[in-house]
């Protein structure tokens, strides 16, 4: 694990580069953050969960913010945009959070007016941040000025109960300027509902984290690549050390409904080989799963 004071180097920004068909993937990074492994493992104990992932003096262990790019020749489509710019110095001290997208955006030689869609999976601020941008004089702004937003309706609509449970998830300016312009399209999928975005790129509805919490589908046409059916599955499974089943977050609002989606999601994307992509791993951003000779849950990079 890499020291928390370590700044990161480019290699950082761009954690990987994949196909899926015709589909070019890129998942570029607003920065590893630092988590409290006991709130990323849940009921987990730490002699088990500190084997695959080391914790700092404070307890937190290394995560990653993965945002991924896919050029679909027809559209360029950015899934997720990070922790983002207007933290608070206080939340922004605990979670060591770095501000690099843009940076990530630049390496990898895309521009931000390139994107022409953005999809939230829900609307916790390390997951939407980056929607929009707060200049130095204070104002904020869209990041992607020429795309259209996509969000659950449903997690606009908690983030505005500001409840005491998760009322610090919940950023506003990430979400209810886009509203108000019109620049958000907000989505009404139901759990286990599947609703297109564009051509070969669609959402699909795994409650448990949030109520809403939409997986990101990416299936290409093309006849190039074995590998054609890509899932950002989100907080579902949030890095490769979370696959066992049982192993879901303190921060899940209905952990019990987590395992249930997740042995829904494992009813497909194991047989029929998935590309997963994950949320919060840094070292590992993309694999496939399969079970190991236990029955479990193991991945295959
Ligand atoms: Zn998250």
């Amino acid at each position: 694990m890499q020291h928390p004071s370590e700044r990161p180097n480019s290699s950082d920004l761009i954690r990987g580069r994949t196909t899926v068909g015709d589909f070019e993937l890129t998942i570029l990074s607003d920065g590893w953050y630092l988590g409290d492994g006991g709130a990323m493992f849940g009921v987990v104990p730490k002699p088990l969960w500190e084997k695959r992932a080391l914790a700092d003096d404070q307890n937190r262990v290394l995560l990653g913010l993965n945002t991924v790019v896919v050029r679909t020749g027809r559209h360029t489509v950015a899934i997720e945009t990070g922790i983002g710019n207007k933290l608070s110095p206080k939340l922004r001290d605990i979670y060591a959070a770095k501000a690099q997208l843009p940076h990530a955006f630049a390496a990898a030689g895309i521009r931000p007016e390139e994107i022409d869609i953005v999809i939230n999976s829900h609307l916790h601020f390390d997951h939407c941040g980056w929607n929009t941008t707060q200049t130095p004089d204070g104002r904020v702004v869209p990041t992607f000025p020429n795309a259209r937003y996509f969000a659950h309706r449903g997690e606009v609509e908690h983030g505005h109960l500001q409840l005491e449970r998760d009322a610090i998830s919940y950023i506003s300016d990430n979400y209810d300027p886009l509203v108000g312009s019109g620049q958000m399209t907000l989505l009404d999928t139901r759990p286990g509902e599947t609703t297109p975005i564009v051509p070969g790129i669609s959402v699909e509805c795994f409650p448990g984290h949030t109520a809403q919490l939409l997986a990101v589908h990416v299936e290409s046409p093309g006849l190039t690549s074995t590998a054609q059916h890509a899932c950002y599955i989100s907080d579902l499974i949030p890095t490769s050390a979370h696959l066992d089943i049982t192993w879901v977050m303190g921060f899940d609002l209905d952990p019990i409904r987590c395992i249930a989606e997740r042995k829904r999601f494992y009813a497909r994307a194991i047989p029929e080989q998935w590309l997963v992509l994950f949320t919060h791993d840094h070292h590992a951003p993309f694999g496939h799963i399969a079970l190991n000779d236990k029955g479990k849950p193991v991945l295959q990079i």
